[in-house]
């Protein structure tokens, strides 16, 4: 079994602040990947508002310099997916990957981000990234003078289908029922915006396209009548859920599975902190997730000093 001081579980924007922070306080973290490194934004074509780079750049890029900047302190970067831990007898926390690995560390830094909900219909795995896509933001750009839809009735969207209008023709909005979750300034821009179009009552059963998206079977709820609706894009906003599954018992989480931290990204087990998407159901931006993560990584190197400080005044009394 492997002694660390510092895990960060995840190795996204918040893993990667946190690692930062902790390896430049000598911890010499130990960062377990999952499945991707960098997380989320390494899907992300075009990154134009993480301040600092006015010309902007693609997430696999600010992926490296994060990664990079970590490991110049002495963060260890590992390619592995943790598949259990246990916090039930408190610090030291036990964490098993599935490349077989055993870490026991003094802290741990949760920072296994979120994922885009899917709708679970035929065509929709296979055709990701060949016109299925769940963020507006980073695959816009290459829907300029072509026609998308958008499934979902939230902010996201609502914002999401705004910002699609910037490069498509016509945004055509897929919603299930006839009136949308989202707040009433977003869905009066979206009204007010003349390529935007509503589908209401409506869900989408099948997305079309051999090697391409080329449309979508749609079902009216209420009618019961289909209809295929020819379009270049599928753009999918029903939602995210964070990738909190294994810590379901031994952490307290809100009801949609969101971690609980208090003001210093603590969770309920004292010693292990969260940061970015898993804790965050708001902003859930790249820059606030940083700032999450390096309050995470500052608040476990003060753990690990009072932790400190206790065992030296037990060896100066004893
Ligand atoms: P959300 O608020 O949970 O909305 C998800 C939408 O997807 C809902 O309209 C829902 O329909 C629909 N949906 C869910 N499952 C579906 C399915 N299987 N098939 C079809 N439609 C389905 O998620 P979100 O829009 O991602 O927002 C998440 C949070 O972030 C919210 O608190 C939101 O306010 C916040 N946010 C805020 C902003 C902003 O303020 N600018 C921007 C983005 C996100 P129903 O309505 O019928 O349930």
């Amino acid at each position: 079994m492997q002694k660390e001081k510092v895990v960060i579980i995840g190795s996204g924007p918040a893993g990667l602040a946190a690692a930062l922070y902790t390896a430049r306080a000598d911890l010499a973290p130990l960062v377990i990947t999952g499945q991707q490194l960098g997380g989320q934004i390494s899907i992300t074509s075009e990154v134009e508002n993480y301040p600092g780079f006015p010309e902007s750049l693609t997430g696999p890029e600010l992926v490296d310099l994060m990664h990079k900047q970590a490991e110049k302190f002495g963060a260890r970067i590992k390619i592995d997916t943790v598949t259990e831990v246990d916090f039930t007898h408190g610090s030291p926390f036990t964490i098993t990957t599935s490349g077989g690995e055993v870490y026991q560390s003094q802290t741990v830094i949760i920072a296994a981000g979120a994922s885009a909900r899917r709708l679970g219909v035929p065509g929709e795995n296979e055709l990701i990234g060949r016109g299925v896509s769940y963020c507006g933001t980073c695959d816009g750009f290459f829907f300029r003078g072509k026609d998308v839809v958008v499934v979902g009735g939230g902010d996201s969207a609502l914002e999401e289908s705004i910002f699609l209008t910037k490069f498509a023709t016509q945004v055509r909005i897929i919603h299930r029922r006839d009136e949308f979750r989202a707040g009433a300034i977003l869905v009066n821009r979206a009204r007010r915006n003349p390529k935007i179009s509503f589908v209401w009552n409506t869900v989408v059963e099948e997305i079309i396209g051999s090697d391409r998206v080329e449309g979508v079977r749609v079902r009216n709820v209420r009618t019961g009548a289909t209809e295929l609706l020819n379009t270049d894009g599928v753009f999918i906003f029903i939602g995210h859920h964070p990738n909190s599954q294994l810590f379901e018992g031994q952490l307290e989480m809100d009801e949609h599975g969101y971690l609980i931290t208090d003001e210093h990204m603590q969770t309920s087990v004292p010693g292990v902190f969260a940061a970015g998407e898993i804790q965050d159901p708001i902003w859930r931006q790249i820059a606030t997730s940083v700032g999450q993560g390096a309050a995470a990584g500052m608040a476990a190197i003060r753990w690990l000093e009072a932790v400190e400080d206790e065992v030296a005044k037990v060896e100066v009394a004893g």
